[in-house]
């Protein structure tokens, strides 16, 4: 059983964590297939600078993300596809929403 806060892991017998006090989870929270995620769209970026920046954000605090625009192709094997105007999409897992949208909130409101 794992912490799905501070990763914790417990024996069998324990369901609460005695740090956090939430529940915990039979899945090891960074083993979650990532297949078995709900991926949504968190930003629209207007340039592959910005979406970088992103991403490199992201992934420096192990959230994983893809984009999909018509300057990376996926790290999951998603083709890029153009998009009018160059519009970049980063998705990222549902999970992962407020911590990410924490994380972006300088880069999405310096795109307007
Ligand atoms: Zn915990």
């Amino acid at each position: 059983m794992f912490c799905p806060e501070c990763k914790s892991e417990y024996v069998e017998k324990i369901n609460v964590c005695q740090d956090c006090g939430v529940s915990l989870v039979e899945l090891k929270p960074e083993s979650e297939p990532l297949e078995n995620m709900t991926w949504i769209s968190i930003a629209d970026f207007d340039g592959a600078a910005l979406a970088e920046m992103a991403v490199v954000l992201l992934k420096q605090n192990d959230i994983p993300c893809y984009t999909k625009g018509d300057f990376l192709s996926s790290a999951f094997g998603i083709n890029a596809s153009s998009l009018p105007g160059g519009t970049v999409k980063l998705y990222i897992p549902d999970s992962f929403k407020t911590q990410a949208e924490g994380l972006l909130k300088n880069i999405i409101s310096e795109n307007g």
